[in-house]
């Protein structure tokens, strides 16, 4: 997904997107077992089976579509579930598909129930049925379609209904990536931007992604102006972190709302346990997305748990906010 991009952005993104399995850093379990996949289906010229690909934002979801395309073989056609409004536009992506294609379609929870229940035939006959005419002459008329794969996307795999979720032969959930895969993604980047980087400079800027490369691969691009203007354009430490402090990014690559959720369950609820919906109410975001996009990175970094009474804050989140534990205070 690329939403509010400008054109020369979105050029930039695509020529950092790795195209093949072997140009793809990290998700190990989940790459090695897509690889067998395709391996077979190429083996016995079928389609793939139906992929959802679910996790956080910017973890390479649309990468592996495109991915998946190529290795095998085959055209892609992207869309995405606020896009898709009506069972016509659904019908016409699914009558061009040739042989074995690739449909992707992200945000694929967002679907409209009508739209949803247009592409089960699809998913499992590879057939649908259309209104032709109109009055008295309307009638439904059934189609074949050819055999093709859809790689659905979600960051809220939660939302995704049971008969969808069951027409999915393949399911893979992305991780965040370490900084380790990270730096690995930004010297990979920074080799395609032409911009020299230094291997501490790039685990800098890997060390301050949320976990995450689409973030990475920002950074490394504001970064890389910073060298231009400031420096000799090279990206050194110096220049990262110059960098880095101008742009405002936490020294954990927390974003504005990781930092509030963690004030607020500190400020407002004495550290927690906090309920989901309470916090949710607290904080003005909405709870499927603090369950699906916030809570995971937050949990994985150690600076949330998850109790049966709800979410506590660690000692790490007071330390990382400044803060006193209330626990430690004399009295
Ligand atoms: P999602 O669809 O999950 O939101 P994308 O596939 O759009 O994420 O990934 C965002 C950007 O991050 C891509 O443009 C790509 O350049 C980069 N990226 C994602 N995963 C990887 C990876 N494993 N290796 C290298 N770059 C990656």
């Amino acid at each position: 997904s690329a939403e509010g991009l400008s054109p020369e952005e979105i050029d930039i993104e695509r020529a950092l997107r790795p195209i093949s399995f072997e140009d793809f850093t990290g998700q190990q379990q989940v790459l090695e077992n897509l690889k067998i996949f395709v391996q077979a289906a190429n083996l016995r010229k079928e389609a793939l089976d139906h992929t959802l690909l679910h996790g956080p934002p910017g973890l390479g979801k649309t990468t592996l579509a495109h991915i998946l395309a190529n290795e095998l073989g085959v055209g892609l056609k992207v869309s995405s579930g606020p896009v898709l409004d009506k069972p016509g536009d659904l019908a016409g992506l699914l009558t061009n598909l040739e042989p074995r294609d690739v449909l992707f379609i992200d945000e694929i929870h967002r679907l409209s129930p009508v739209v949803e229940e247009y592409l089960y035939s699809a998913m499992e006959d590879y057939k649908i049925d259309i209104m032709i005419e109109s009055g008295p002459n309307a009638r439904s008329v059934q189609i074949h379609l050819e055999p093709f794969t859809l790689v659905g996307a979600t960051t809220r795999s939660g939302l995704l209904t049971a008969p969808m979720r069951a027409r999915f032969g393949i399911s893979s959930r992305l991780q965040y990536y370490d900084t380790e895969l990270l730096s690995t993604i930004v010297q990979r980047s920074a080799d395609i931007l032409r911009v020299p980087i230094s291997e501490e400079a790039a685990i800098e800027i890997a060390g301050r992604s949320r976990g995450t490369p689409r973030i990475s691969n920002a950074l490394l691009r504001r970064v890389r102006d910073f060298a231009q203007i400031k420096g000799d354009g090279n990206i050194d430490m110096n220049i990262a972190r110059f960098g880095l402090k101008a742009l405002n990014v936490d020294a954990h690559g927390l974003d504005e709302m990781d930092n509030k959720i963690l004030a607020t369950i500190i400020d407002k609820f004495k550290g927690g346990p906090v309920g989901l919906t309470t916090l949710a109410t607290a904080v003005s975001e909405n709870a499927e997305t603090i369950e699906e996009v916030y809570e995971p990175f937050l949990i994985q970094q150690g600076f949330i748990m998850r109790t049966p009474r709800g979410r506590e804050v660690t000692e790490l989140a007071y330390k990382h906010l400044g803060r006193l534990h209330g626990g430690d205070q004399p009295g």
